[in-house]
């Protein structure tokens, strides 16, 4: 411990005087530099990750203050960005791509854009409240505090919607089953909203129970799977569901959180003479944004597949 202590302090030191150097070379840094903090500095609520140790927005105690924070930058504007720049544009391209370019077949049953645009709104509202939450925790403890669990909501609705979007193509001749999947789905995604949202989950000692139900309902994805192989048999339930794609996109999923949860890279930034290499630029939270990202695409490649397999190959003798 006296060995951490120590570095952190060396590590303090070092950033607190990249700072005023900058300040002093660029007297222009001055307004943006003094809008941001160290580590030790910051309110014990506010302090997760003790190996970021400089760049962090000072407490504004106001909106204005934390959209102001947009137009510099800070330690969470990767976080930010990462996620307001696919929040953005993920709608419109996906409503774009379906008006224009998403191939509609003879068999076309007309639930497949309500499915598809489903998907969108899902990722759209996670990405969304994310941003928002990255954008807004440095406003107060309670804006934090609310902001962090629709943070989480957002995560919520995002798996929910995307297990249900691939189960409507994979079992499109089974309703049975994509009745059974969406109850379970809605039923697991219900918990996971009460126990983020019900002030009384709030403890931590109801937080290692939010993480399972997060992680159950995460992992129930691989029920539909293995359904699909039983009924349809192994190469019929890969093709069906584009599985490939969802392997790489519950890869991406896992990968991130746990590299989120190991704090690396930062982890080793902090244990040699270069702390707070990554504060700004490619620290845990940022991979993990992009590699949520990146998975939600694969989601996409998934549904895209799912949809041209059902019609080019499931349902070709059945006229419009
Ligand atoms: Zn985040």
């Amino acid at each position: 411990m006296n060995h951490r202590a120590k570095n952190n302090s060396l590590a303090t030191v070092t950033a607190t005087e990249l700072i005023e150097q900058d300040v002093q070379s660029s007297p222009e840094l001055v307004g943006h530099a003094a809008k941001l903090c160290l580590f030790d500095e910051l309110e014990p609520w506010q302090q997760d990750n003790h190996y970021l140790i400089s760049g962090y927005v000072r407490l504004t105690g106001s909106v204005r203050g934390c959209v102001a924070s947009l137009a510099y930058l800070h330690n969470e504007s990767v976080n930010i960005y990462s996620h307001l720049l696919p929040g953005l544009s993920t709608l419109w391209y996906v409503h774009h791509y379906v008006a224009t370019k998403l191939e509609i077949y003879p068999t076309y049953f007309g639930w497949e854009r309500f499915n598809l645009m489903m998907f969108a709104m899902a990722a759209t509202t996670c990405f969304a409240m994310s941003a928002s939450f990255h954008t807004m925790k440095s406003h107060s403890h309670d804006v934090y505090r609310s902001c962090n669990q629709l943070d989480y909501f957002g995560i919520v609705v995002m798996i929910c919607v995307s297990l249900i979007s691939i189960v409507l193509f994979a079992f499109h001749d089974h309703q049975g089953w994509v009745l059974v999947f969406t109850a379970t789905f809605v039923a697991l995604a219900s918990v996971c909203t009460v126990v983020t949202l019900d002030p009384q989950f709030r403890s931590p000692k109801y937080r290692p129970f939010r993480s399972m139900m997060f992680s159950v309902f995460g992992l129930s994805g691989i029920f539909p799977i293995v359904v699909s192989i039983q009924v349809y048999g192994y190469t019929e339930a890969i093709a069906r569901t584009h599985a490939w794609w969802l392997l790489a996109e519950g890869g991406l999923y896992l990968g991130g959180a746990a590299i989120y949860a190991l704090r690396l890279p930062e982890r080793w930034g902090c244990h040699s003479h270069r702390q707070g290499t990554f504060d700004y630029f490619g620290h845990s939270h940022q991979i993990f944004h992009v590699m949520v990202v990146i998975a939600a695409y694969c989601h996409w490649r998934s549904l895209l597949g799912a949809y041209s397999y059902l019609h080019e190959n499931l349902v070709t003798g059945v006229t419009a």
